[in-house]
């Protein structure tokens, strides 16, 4: 499942620098989350990087976009063909 970033973000940045996919950007009125780059972590850490740094806990649980452990791994070895996964 990808996550997303709701409209609690307050736009401090804390959450960007944090992805291992630069999945993250900053949209028109708040931080976003690429989903076709978010692994929810998988393959690089064993939970999400960007929901520990939110500190307004904006970066939730996509319910629209869920995927298993299985297709996230599948989607972070298509983005990182050359890396061997962490596995936790
Ligand atoms: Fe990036 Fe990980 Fe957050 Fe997804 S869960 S946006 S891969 S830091």
């Amino acid at each position: 499942m990808s996550l997303m970033i709701t409209d609690d973000c307050s736009s401090c940045g804390a959450c960007e620098p944090e992805c291992p996919n630069q999945a993250i950007s900053e949209g028109e009125d708040h931080y976003r989350v690429n989903p076709d780059l978010c692994t929810e972590c998988v393959g690089f850490f064993g939970e999400p990087q960007c929901t520990s740094a939110c500190p307004t806990e904006s970066v939730v649980p996509d319910p629209d976009r869920k995927e298993s452990q299985e297709a996230l791994l599948a989607k972070f070895k298509q983005l990182h063909p050359d890396k061997e996964p962490v596995l936790s």
